[in-house]
């Protein structure tokens, strides 16, 4: 039992209380990413059920989780999304992570079904270099700006989109994203992402000092968010943020997120897998402590020592 009046149930060895879910929902993708690190989740075949999720969620929120963000794989592949979002508990936020190319047409059913807002990843506005770094199919880059625009007219908003830098690739498109984004005034913000090394991508890492730098000396305004004590860049009047994992030890010092994998394992950390807990068969009364064991095992993938 914790003493301090801060923590609650899920407040780890570390004093980081867990206050949001990120929940792959499948591990099929419709692309093929060349850099991606399918959120740690690499083995797992199964998928969990509409009242898998549902129990798992309905627990942790009766814990002091307060945010869901769905991911993947591409969640959109599951046909029982909306189901997934009508049967959830009330929560303060709900966000889905997508490549967004199945979204246009079904923005307004998932707002409808309890969808707050959406994460779109668009590290490009070239089609040719969009499709270097996806694999996809021909046709499908236009998709996903349609489905961008469905987003937010369907109220997803702010949409975040997901920009990961990659040297010699797309190190060139920042302008232009920035150009996109302020053309939707607030209702788009631009998230760069630091990339991760999953697939022996370390050759198309930026220098993230270099970035930082840049995006100080062409903003306008400033602004420090809370988690993470990570800044907000507000350039020609679009919003941009820079998250910056790799070797973070304030990173990791203010995660407050729990994972689950697609098949329900409990994961404490993206960067490890030897302590994965299984929930897939858990009942809602032993999930409790299930989810309390797992966030015992949450340790700062980068501390100092
Ligand atoms: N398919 C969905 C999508 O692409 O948004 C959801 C799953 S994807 C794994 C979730 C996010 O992880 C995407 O925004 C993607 O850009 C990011 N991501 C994947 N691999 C990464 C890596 N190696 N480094 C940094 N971010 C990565
Ligand atoms: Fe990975 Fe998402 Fe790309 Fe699919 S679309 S390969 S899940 S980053």
């Amino acid at each position: 039992m914790n003493s301090c009046g801060t923590c609650s149930a899920l407040t780890d060895s570390y004093g980081r209380t867990v206050r949001s879910l990120r929940m792959s929902i499948t591990n099929r993708c419709n692309f093929d990413c060349i850099y991606c690190h399918n959120e740690g989740d690499h083995g797992s075949k199964g998928e969990m059920s509409v009242e898998n999720i549902a129990n798992i969620v309905d627990a942790a929120s009766r814990l002091g989780v307060n945010k869901l963000k769905i991911s993947g794989g591409e969640p959109l592949i599951r046909n029982d999304l909306e189901d997934i979002l009508s049967s959830l508990p009330e929560l303060r936020d709900v966000s889905l992570t997508t490549n967004a190319s199945m979204l246009k047409g079904r923005a307004q059913s998932l707002k409808d079904s309890g969808l707050d807002r959406v994460n779109v990843s668009l590290d490009t506005l070239d089609p040719e270099i969009y499709r270097t770094i996806t694999n996809c199919s021909k046709g499908a880059f236009e998709k996903v700006l349609d489905g961008i625009h469905d987003a937010v007219d369907a109220g997803l908003t702010p949409v975040k989109l997901n920009m990961v830098l990659l040297k010699d690739i797309n190190d060139a498109d920042m302008d232009s994203m920035l150009e996109f984004t302020s053309q939707y005034k607030g209702d788009v913000i631009l998230q760069l992402i630091e990339l991760m090394d999953f697939k022996d991508v370390a050759q198309y890492r930026v220098n993230a000092d270099e970035v930082e730098k840049k995006l100080l000396k062409n903003a306008t305004d400033v602004k420090v968010r809370h988690m993470h004590h990570r800044k907000k860049y507000i350039i020609n009047g679009a919003e941009v943020e820079f998250v910056r994992p790799v070797d973070n030890t304030e990173f990791c010092a203010n995660c407050n997120r729990l994972r689950v994998t697609a098949d329900g394992k409990l994961k404490p950390c993206l960067l490890t897998n030897d302590d994965l807990v299984d929930v897939s068969n858990a009942s809602l009364d032993e999930l409790p402590s299930l989810l309390q064991l797992a966030v015992s095992k949450r340790v700062p993938f980068y501390r100092n020592k």
